[in-house]
């Protein structure tokens, strides 16, 4: 069986192929600049060189198309038709209260779907894009949907109620959500298979540490608490956004500085977090070599970012009543050895050190805390796609 994953953002849309019979991926790619000047798509079979093909794509249909005719070109594609695919597993982001798995695609779905977009106006709108699109390139093609929300379907209410009018709760949907939980259910299973111990006798916090961050305590296998809320500007401080703090904040500028209120989500959203302190980049590449250099924002974006990271270790394990494991993944905790050990400084108490040798890793599987620790870290590469393809054959059989 044969399953298309895609992922599409406002201007984006990335894609695997996927061959269950074994998992291999078949083919890889992205669609960049969708609508804009310059869209292009980068696509790489398996074992075959990448190819870039810069072509105008208006809308998500447009480009689409460009990635089913490249999976059956003859030269750089891996079916001969389209016909080989035998469903397509989509990521969306907020599945609101309604979706506590992933779920065949049906009229009905793509309705609560379109409810759901009130939510995440900036995520939600183009999955259900690319959905429509798929349906029309592929009519009769099983679709299914997985959210990045469902994962935290079992947060008890006391964790994700606000302590704000519950009126608000009841008429809008107010409360925490949490997201990335695709990944935070990826890792915390595989965690588990690397230690060799079952799943609902381990206490795992994970840290999803990328572009966008988050953080989740993962008690028996279930998601208990979760850094991001309501959308996904609330926990960590992020490439470009605030993460928490205190909500008076936005007013005090929006007075200051005259601003509106799109105003305002912008700045918290795309101009905050370390870009915003340290005025370098929102990559921590760039802050890393930068602070290396001596500069002072750059040095003082990186501590707060892991400081938080520490912060919300330290309360997970309150909440679970202990941690046997940390697991690091995304682009900055599979990749940034000098972060893992900034965050792991200092959790001596907890019974957590980390091994330097070990640590010494980046982007594959491994256990980086000392032989004989208490709490085990662990490095482990998601695989969202991965997981989206599994749900989607089990729901699609
Ligand atoms: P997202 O999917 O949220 O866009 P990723 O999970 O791809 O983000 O993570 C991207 C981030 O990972 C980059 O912004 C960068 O800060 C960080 N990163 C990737 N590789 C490295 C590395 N070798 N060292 C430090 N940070 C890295």
């Amino acid at each position: 069986m044969k399953v298309l994953v895609v992922n599409c953002g406002s201007s984006s849309v990335k894609y695997q192929l996927l061959n269950m019979e074994d998992e291999s991926v078949m083919a890889r790619g992205l669609v960049e600049r969708i609508g804009i000047e310059g869209s292009r798509l980068k696509h790489q079979a398996t074992g075959k060189d990448e190819v870039v093909i810069e072509k105008a794509m208006p809308d998500h249909k447009a480009a689409l198309k460009v990635i089913t005719d490249v999976l059956i070109d003859e030269k750089d594609g891996v079916i001969k038709d389209t016909s080989e695919i035998s469903a397509v597993g989509h990521r969306v982001v907020h599945g609101g209260e309604k979706f506590s798995g992933s779920v065949k695609i049906t009229e009905e779905v793509m309705d609560t779907l379109r409810e759901c977009a009130d939510l995440a106006p900036l995520h939600n709108p183009p999955n259900i894009m690319g959905i429509e699109a798929c349906r029309q390139l592929m009519p009769g093609t099983s679709m299914a949907g997985t959210f990045d929300t469902a994962f935290h379907h079992t947060l008890p209410d006391y964790a994700y109620i606000y302590p704000i009018p519950y009126e608000y709760y009841e008429k809008y949907g107010v409360r925490k959500y949490g997201f990335h939980g695709t990944s935070h259910k990826y890792v915390s299973e595989r965690a588990a298979q690397i230690l060799g111990k079952p799943l609902k006798d381990l206490k795992i916090i994970t840290c999803h540490l990328g572009n966008g961050a988050s953080m989740a305590a993962v008690d028996g296998g279930e998601s208990v608490e979760t850094s991001m809320g309501f959308t996904p500007l609330e926990g960590l401080a992020m490439g470009t956004r605030c993460g928490s703090i205190d909500p008076a904040i936005a007013a005090f500028l929006m007075e200051k500085e005259n601003m509106t209120i799109d105003e305002v989500n912008n700045v918290l959203n795309k101009r905050s977090g370390v870009m915003g302190i340290s005025g370098v980049s929102s990559d921590f590449r760039d802050l890393e070599q930068a602070a290396e250099k001596g500069n002072k924002r750059a040095a003082l974006a990186i501590d707060v970012f892991a400081y938080k990271v520490k912060k919300y270790i330290g309360s997970y394990s309150a909440v679970m009543n202990g941690v046997d494991v940390i697991v690091f993944t995304a682009g900055l905790g599979e990749n940034s050895i000098s972060m893992r050990e900034k965050i792991c400084s200092g959790l001596g108490y907890l019974g957590l050190e980390l091994d330097p040798e070990a640590n010494n890793v980046r982007g594959k599987e491994a256990v980086i805390s000392k032989p004989g620790c208490k709490v085990k870290a662990v490095v482990i590469p998601t695989n969202e796609e991965l997981m989206i393809a599994r749900d989607t054959v089990r729901i699609i059989g």
